[in-house]
């Protein structure tokens, strides 16, 4: 079926994007209202945090800003001599230091972070949406708050395992290695420091290639917390230098945030070694819409699923399943909200569509894009008019989509839904659960006892009815089937850094 495209000839969205005539042109006709970035100080260059020291890595690698592609600064690549110097760093403090500690000491420290984080969001929020392309108004809102409540919900755990867990006597595992992606740099580092350092693990972190920036921010907030050397370290680099980390004999335990693809290898590397392991990894989550259902309530809570934060969410909602009565309405009332969204420049708080993290994540959108358009679903984009610099992509739904086609059934962590229809609720929850994913969904509906009868089918680990998007730090977060092993976050999440 051809494709029907309003970028490049619907009137209404020209119209609507010649209203405006700065950089960054968007969908509707706000002021722009940049966020300041002078409280900012980016470093010429950064090296890696080992032992507590600043160590020189054995290569140095760019990171960019991905709305201008301009250079933020260099950061240190570390080899397999660095990994291993941050492992044994991280020993040592384990051996001497932090194991030793009491709980409601380690539990001072992690309020100590909390508070300093608060303090300096701000700071945070504009490196994070610099370096990664996402909106202020998501790291502002979304990621620093919850990133606090991270460091608080744990801080006050470390004192209390023996409660958490009656009758048993939990006790730390030793080094853990934690690697992280780049949809939420400060945000995955906190989901994983915060419950390893609480349970009296010692870390060696690996933040992503293309947003390093943040997670040597917070270096330097552990080093204001007075956190001593070598309980945390971090080191910059690519695959290779996770490929070490997970690899190293020194490692206790692995916690890795990723694809599915790198998790599969890094499954296979720890098959056999003993250490402990939790991968958090993609996901394809269906959205399932009733005739019944609060309509605009569910197309909001679909646009935040899939557009805010240009779709780069683990458990973005990227299929729409509508039942068939209300479908064309839905169709509608979804391209007139997109049509609305303000893309653009990642620090004006007024952007709802950021820019897309990198120049090869844009390519494997654009390639899954055009895989749709061949198996001969009919692809629509909303029409404002993107930056000329920097990496960005509209918009997109795809409708009359089979269920083998590619962008049905594979991550395209871009902002990109395909929608399909069903007319009974068993055969929306078989559509739900017939890819290999299973990390999230969302249901909407007007009855509650419809909202039990489908959640309970479907393979998900995370479901949210009549909401999306919503986190919490006391609450489990993870997935079934190649969405991953293990879960993070409550009690689950603290078990997974505990010999109980
Ligand atoms: P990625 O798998 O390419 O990279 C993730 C991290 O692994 C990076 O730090 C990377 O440098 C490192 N890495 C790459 N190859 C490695 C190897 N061989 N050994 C060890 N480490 C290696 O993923 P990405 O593109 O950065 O992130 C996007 C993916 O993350 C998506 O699939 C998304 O669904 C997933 N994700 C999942 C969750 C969750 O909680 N389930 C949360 C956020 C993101």
């Amino acid at each position: 079926m051809a494709a029907e495209r309003a970028g490049s000839g619907g009137g209404r969205s020209r119209k609507v994007a010649k209203k405006r005539d700065h950089d960054f042109v968007t969908g509707t006709s706000y002021a722009p209202a940049p966020e300041s970035s002078a409280q900012v100080k980016i470093a010429k260059s950064y090296d890696l945090f080992i032992g507590g020291k600043w160590v020189k890595g054995s290569k140095r690698m760019k990171t960019i800003n991905p709305a201008t592609e301009k250079v933020l600064s260099e950061v240190a690549v570390a080899g397999p001599k660095e990994v291993d110097l941050a492992v044994k760093a991280a020993r040592k403090a384990y051996n001497n230091v932090w194991k030793k500690m009491p709980g409601r000491e380690r539990g001072k420290y992690l309020f100590r972070v909390a508070r300093l984080l608060q303090e300096r969001a701000r700071e945070f929020a504009v490196l994070e949406s610099m370096d990664g392309g996402k909106p202020i108004r998501e790291s502002r809102d979304v990621d620093l708050p919850l990133v606090a409540a991270h460091f608080f919900y744990h801080a006050g755990w470390a004192d209390k395992l023996d409660y958490a867990f009656p009758g048993r006597k939990p006790q730390s595992l030793g080094v853990a290695g934690q690697v992280i992606p780049w949809n939420f740099p400060l945000l995955m580092a906190a989901w994983k420091l915060a419950p390893a350092l609480a349970c009296g693990n010692t870390v060696v972190l690996k933040p992503a290639e293309t947003t390093p920036l943040t997670a040597l921010l917070l270096a330097q907030v552990f080093e204001e917390a007075g956190l001593p050397d070598g309980v945390v370290n971090i080191v910059t680099g690519a695959g290779a230098t996770g490929q070490a980390l997970v690899e190293h004999p020194g490692v206790d335990k692995i916690a890795f945030t990723g694809s599915t693809g790198v998790g599969k290898m890094i499954q296979r590397a720890l098959a056999k070694s003993g250490k402990k392991h939790t991968l958090e990894l993609g996901g394809k989550a269906a959205h399932l819409i009733f005739d019944d259902a609060p309509i605009n309530q569910a197309v909001e809570g679909i646009v935040n699923g899939i557009f805010f934060n240009q779709g780069h969410v683990c458990c973005a909602g990227s299929r729409l399943l509508v039942q068939e009565g209300v479908a064309d309405l839905v169709i509608r009332k979804l391209k007139r909200r997109m049509e609305t969204l303000v893309v653009g420049d990642p620090l004006d708080k007024n952007t709802d569509v950021g820019a897309i993290n990198s120049k090869e994540q844009l390519g494997r959108i654009k390639g899954l894009v055009a895989a749709g358009e061949k198996e001969g679903a009919c692809s629509w984009q909303s029409g404002q008019r993107l930056p000329g610099k920097g990496y960005w992509f509209k918009p997109t739904i795809f409708t009359d989509c089979a269920q083998s086609h590619r962008v049905v059934q594979e991550e395209i962590f871009g902002p990109v839904l395909a929608i399909q229809t069903f007319r009974t609720p068993e055969e929306g929850i078989e559509k739900a659960n017939n890819t290999p994913y299973g990390l999230s969904g969302g249901v909407w509906t007007d009855k509650g006892s419809k909202i039990f009868k489908v959640t309970s089918a479907m393979r998900a680990g995370v479901l949210w009815a009549n909401t999306y998007n919503k986190f919490d730090p006391t609450s489990p977060f993870g997935g079934y089937k190649e969405s991953g092993v293990g879960r993070e976050g409550g009690l689950h999440g603290l078990a997974a850094y505990l010999e109980i």
